[in-house]
């Protein structure tokens, strides 16, 4: 019988007083019970790890003192030992633990157990712990229904499977950092995919997520996404829109939006500043925003795009006219300016929303109902060392100002 948990073994039991330098750190380990090769009559526990794969054996018969269960439930014991006088103290899965000690009680309460259980030969070949941190799932019949997804997991492949609900399981796994939903028919994602603490790496390319209500987006607003997703890829998903919230993933690098229906991208889509590979293939656009002008890209890929130039070279004002903004305008954009925290627990949903899809000058102020608008040209290879374009690099930006002097200095 062998256990995988970790183990820290603590020799200073017979020195008290004296500097404890008998304890181990803690180390992944295997706990073997069974009969000595050589030495049938006795049967020994043998500890292995791998920096020690020979191992040390112990006696079971007459030379355990006492084990230690009172933190069990928690998966932790100590199994006291007479010679040589160490105190093993054990961490494992619960339930392992508890099997494993019921057998050595029996031979801790009995000499010999030949008529209540067999014991086996000790095999003395070290098996290295092994942790499953990768799990790929191709086929319906190799999904885990029962059994779930190793807690431990960090990459999840579910791909081409045809699912049509987002498999709540996943959100158990908290060491997750890659997630591949791609080939399924998933129409939307629960909220709290955006709390996974570790999630770095999401592909949903070519699942149904155009068809999902504005509501069920609210995942990408989540705390631990937006510090901590880095890739992005939304392609072959007959999208029409992205949310404003895209614009707040701080740390993303590579964002996919290839293959779409998208027609215009979010305004606050140039405020993220770690991008680096972002494309934008085969959609509907005819103009960017104007914020593009702040990314520093690796590449950009908008080929297959309805850009159309003609018709846009020079400026193109809008004949909307600047007013006095309302009182709710005033202080929205205070709010942004002073970067003040806000969220549906301190004010109302309406608000948030409102607050979400500000819309920025270039000299940074947030603009809600009352800006200017102009249409510029803008050379891409500005923003990217690589640009894969199929027209001219020159395509128009649809510019917001919030005065007239901000609009001057542009044009
Ligand atoms: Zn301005």
């Amino acid at each position: 019988m062998r256990l995988i948990c970790t183990v820290k073994v603590d020799a200073s039991r017979m020195c008290p007083g004296a500097i404890r330098t008998g304890i181990q750190r803690p180390r992944a380990s295997t706990l073997s019970f069974g009969r000595r090769p050589n030495h049938k009559d006795e049967i020994c526990l043998l500890l292995q790890s791998a920096q020690d794969t020979k191992g040390m054996r112990y006696n079971v018969v007459g030379n355990i003192v006492h084990i230690f269960t009172k933190f069990i439930n928690e998966g932790k014991c100590t199994i006291r030992l007479k010679e040589p006088a160490h105190d093993l103290i054990i961490q494992a899965d619960a339930l392992l633990l508890k099997s494993f000690l019921r057998v050595i009680k029996l031979a801790f309460v009995k000499n010999s157990f030949e008529p209540v259980l067999k014991v086996p030969v000790l095999n003395e070949k070290y098996f290295r712990p092994k942790v499953q941190t990768k799990c790929f799932v191709t086929t319906n019949a190799e999904y885990p229904t029962l059994q779930g997804f190793p807690r431990t997991t960090q990459h999840l492949s579910i791909v081409d499977l045809q699912k049509k609900s987002f498999d709540r399981q996943i959100l158990r796994l908290n060491q997750l950092r890659s997630l591949d939903l791609s080939k399924n028919c998933i129409r939307s994602l629960p909220v709290e995919l955006g709390s996974l603490p570790n999630l770095a790496e999401l592909c949903l390319a070519e699942n149904q997520l155009g068809k999902s209500p504005p509501k069920s987006w609210a995942w990408l607003n989540g705390h631990a996404i937006k510090k901590n997703l880095i890739t992005l890829d939304l392609g072959r998903n007959e999208l029409r829109w992205i949310p404003p919230y895209i614009g707040k993933l701080i740390a993303l690098r590579t964002l996919s939006l290839n293959h779409n229906l998208l027609s215009s991208l979010p305004f606050n889509i140039g405020f993220l500043s770690s991008l680096r590979f972002f494309s934008l293939q085969e959609n509907l656009l005819d103009m960017l925003p104007g914020s593009v002008q702040r990314l520093h890209l690796e590449t950009i890929d908008v080929s297959g795009n309805t850009f159309n130039p003609q018709g846009f070279e020079g400026c193109k004002i809008d004949p909307y006219k600047l007013d006095v903004p309302d009182l709710v305008e005033i202080a929205a954009k205070a709010v942004l300016r002073s970067r003040l925290r806000y969220g549906p627990e301190t004010i109302p949903r309406g608000l948030v929303k409102y607050l979400d899809e500000a819309l920025y000058c270039e000299c940074g102020e947030a603009c809600f109902n009352y800006h200017l608008r102009s249409i510029i040209m803008f050379d891409l290879r500005a923003i990217a060392e690589k640009c894969v374009l199929s027209m001219d690099p020159r395509i128009p930006l649809r510019c917001i100002f919030c005065s007239e002097r901000c609009r001057y200095r542009r044009l």
